[in-house]
């Protein structure tokens, strides 16, 4: 009996006031030996997709040796399956900067990137490219005067419907830009995003405050707060204004992490400059996992897959998957099932 048939099958019935569905207990046993082949098929699917991407290496493909699992066979002689290899998992980095100038090659060893650019001139370099892990944003940098100067509110929407990542963008009191300045900006920025929901990458150096009230003001889908430094209040009024919190490790021991953003809203960062290797950055990323593994108390693979996670829930809030890079986007589907990721790099 296939699973259609078998869901065919059912009878009704009135008790009371309810109305049940029943079906034959052997009918219902195939039809959940049905449900686990076809997760069987899943997770092998899964396994080999990532045997690929390792270029044949079973190791680090998060493959185990048959010869290490096979005492623990029980007595249905079904090998226990493990949770899904984290080694399956790239190391995700939700704020860093990459030198357009790079080939993909060289950025090839970098992990998963929210790659934020500095101003629209950058940006407009690198909204066309397609690195298979890479998502490439548009920015304009509260600190640097001349992307401040040439900031153009259309050219923003222009470049930002082609990305699902618009960053980095803020407001910082120690800049050289005068304030009004960078307030304009970033106004007529957020304006731009609060009609084109994306991950929006937030620097507020020193202007915490004016960043939550900006916010307030003008809300928008999706906020993600890069090296918060905000007090417990501050902190707690940004969770309600729906924002997350890419952490990094210059940050990641501060208490607020633990006692007011909520887990689900966490992302973590390198911050990682234009000349800084890029491979470093999953090293750098690992570091900031066991420092926030250590606050929330959790494995520091959950961290990782956390951070999956909740990345998948902000691409689907803003709609955002199909300007993704498709790898991008079967990873963001490996970790959370309701991701349909077939869709093509819209470059
Ligand atoms: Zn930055």
């Amino acid at each position: 009996m296939t699973g259609l048939e078998m869901l065919q099958s059912v009878q009704y019935v009135t008790v009371g006031d309810r109305r049940l569905a029943v079906v034959e207990a052997d009918d219902w046993e195939a039809m959940v030996e049905w449900l686990e082949t076809l997760e069987d098929v899943e997770i092998a699917k899964e396994a080999f997709a990532a045997l690929k991407a390792a270029g044949g290496d079973r190791e680090r493909a998060g493959w185990l040796r048959w010869d290490d699992i096979k005492g623990g066979l029980n007595s249905a002689g079904t090998p226990s399956i493990p949770s899904p290899p984290t080694e399956m998992l790239l190391s995700l980095d939700a704020h860093a900067h990459l030198d357009p100038a790079r080939t993909a090659d060289e950025l090839a060893g970098s992990g998963a990137v929210l790659a934020m650019t500095l101003s629209l001139e950058e940006a407009a370099l690198v909204v066309g490219r397609c690195d298979p892990h890479i998502a490439w944003g548009v920015g304009c940098h509260p600190r640097k005067p001349r992307s401040q100067e040439a900031f153009d509110v259309q050219r923003l929407r222009e470049l930002a419907q082609r990305t699902a990542v618009v960053g980095e963008i803020g407001l910082d009191t120690g800049s050289r830009v005068p304030l009004e300045v960078q307030l304009r900006t970033f106004r007529q920025a957020l304006e731009v995003v609060a009609d084109l929901p994306r991950l929006v990458s937030i620097h507020s150096y020193r202007a915490t405050g004016l960043v939550i009230e900006e916010l307030r003001r003008r809300p928008v889908a999706v906020p993600v707060l890069h090296w918060w430094t905000g007090s417990a209040g501050e902190t707690r009024e940004a969770v309600a204004l729906g924002c997350y919190f890419s952490i990094h490790s210059a940050v990641a021991r501060h208490s607020k992490f633990r006692t007011a953003v909520p887990p689900e809203r966490v992302l973590v960062e390198s911050d990682h400059g234009y000349t800084d290797p890029p491979a470093a950055i999953p090293c750098r990323i690992e570091w900031v996992e066991h420092l926030v593994a250590q606050q929330l108390e959790l494995d520091v693979q959950d961290v990782r897959r956390l951070a999956w996670r909740n990345l998948a829930t902000i691409v689907r809030q803003t709609g955002t998957l199909g300007l993704l890079p498709e790898p991008l986007a079967a990873l963001l589907a490996q970790v959370s099932p309701d991701v349909d990721h077939r869709m093509p790099c819209a470059g």
